[in-house]
């Protein structure tokens, strides 16, 4: 039967599969799959572009309740420039802890996850409702994955609801804000830079424009689990050399959003100082595009799912974090959706990224308990 090694190894593994967005996920997916097979349980992986992959297994059961989806991803950011003290898909074991990039964020998660629906699975127990199990493609990157398993679920039974083992340190996540991160650029004339007249200079339009971004009001009323939007201009590019006028600047805008702000209200909102300056100064010329955006997300706090879900982990208040994930492409098969794993946020995507045994021990309890309590 499975034990505290066989997991650490399927975690390891998982972490030496170095999915990154240039290695791509497929690796993790196939070590994912042998591992169902071996405990006989079927999975399908979806690989795309080479190198992309989900992958997906049911355990089957009566089918008299509603199925639960664990609905993970198995891509990883980058190790980043930052020193490693330990090699970052080296997958090291020291003091309890194992060390990798993805051992938070989320593999720790995954190999909870997996552990507990092999456990289960082998355990004889009668279930009513189906498990299903998703590790989804490109969370940190382009939501691929989670797109596509959702674009293609007329298969799904009906689901009671959606668990998403990221890193929470055991607290129940309801609610998280969206991102909405835009590139605005500034077009201008070049010229010579002793005769700026003749030209249109870019980067002063940009002054303009950042000017009136300062008044906008983004952040119009407040959540109360999740505060207010935010927006930062975090990058700004423009000018190739001092002695010529520049004709381009850009900006990139980093926005996060509550439930309720509509991201594409947003963006005609930045079109609408684009308007207004363009009447101040028929020669100010900008563009605003969409880099990439998460919706937020917001569960029923008091839906049955949530308080089953709280009252059989012996908990009574569920949270709302301000890191961003899949959870919004999940919540759109019409289930609502928990956000609760083993692993503290804070170490996502830093360098020495690792996580404790025994939270991915936890985890697994946890979960087999959640199985049982929702489809025993
Ligand atoms: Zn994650």
């Amino acid at each position: 039967m499975y034990n505290l090694g066989i997991m650490k190894e399927l975690l390891k593994k998982l972490i030496q599969a170095q999915t990154t967005s240039e290695m791509g996920e497929l690796a993790a997916a196939e070590i994912i799959s042998a591992e169902f097979a071996r405990w006989g349980i079927k999975s399908d992986i979806d690989s795309w572009e080479s190198n992309r992959a989900n992958i997906i297994a049911r355990v089957k059961s009566s089918g008299q309740r509603a199925a639960l989806l664990f609905a993970c991803h198995h891509d990883v950011v980058g190790p980043g420039d930052a020193p490693w003290q330990y090699p970052p898909f080296g997958a090291v074991e020291s003091d309890g802890k194992i060390y990798g990039r993805g051992s938070t964020d989320m593999k720790g998660g995954i190999a909870a996850a997996v552990t507990a629906i092999c456990r289960i699975a082998n355990s004889g127990t009668k279930l009513q409702g189906d498990i299903i199990f998703v590790a989804a493609a490109g969370e940190e990157t382009d939501s691929a994955g989670a797109e596509r398993f959702v674009g293609n679920c007329g298969w799904l039974p009906e689901l009671a609801g959606v668990i998403i083992p990221e890193p929470t340190d055991f607290s129940i996540i309801t609610a998280h804000r969206g991102m909405l991160w835009l590139e605005v650029t500034t077009k201008g004339k070049s010229a010579h830079g002793s005769t700026p007249q003749l030209g249109v200079n870019a980067i002063t339009s940009m002054q303009h424009f950042l000017n009136e971004l300062e008044k906008y009001d983004i952040s119009a009323k407040s959540h109360e689990l999740l505060g207010r939007c935010s927006m930062s201009v975090n990058t700004i590019s423009g000018g190739k050399t001092l002695n010529v006028v520049p004709d381009k600047c850009s900006v990139g805008i980093d926005i996060r959003t509550i439930p309720g702000a509509n991201h594409q209200d947003i963006v005609a909102d930045i079109k609408g100082i684009f308007e207004k300056l363009k009447l101040e100064d028929s020669q100010f010329e900008a563009e605003v595009s969409i880099v990439r955006q998460v919706q937020s997300m917001e569960t029923e706090r008091n839906c049955d799912f949530v308080r089953d879900f709280c009252s059989f982990l012996g908990m009574d208040k569920t949270q709302a974090v301000g890191f961003t994930t899949d959870g919004p492409h999940f919540a759109s098969l019409g289930a609502p959706v928990v956000i609760f794993g083993p692993g503290k946020p804070s170490l996502c995507h830093k360098p020495d990224e690792y996580i404790e045994i025994s939270d991915v021990e936890k985890a697994v309890k946890d979960y087999q308990s959640i199985i049982l309590k929702f489809l025993s």
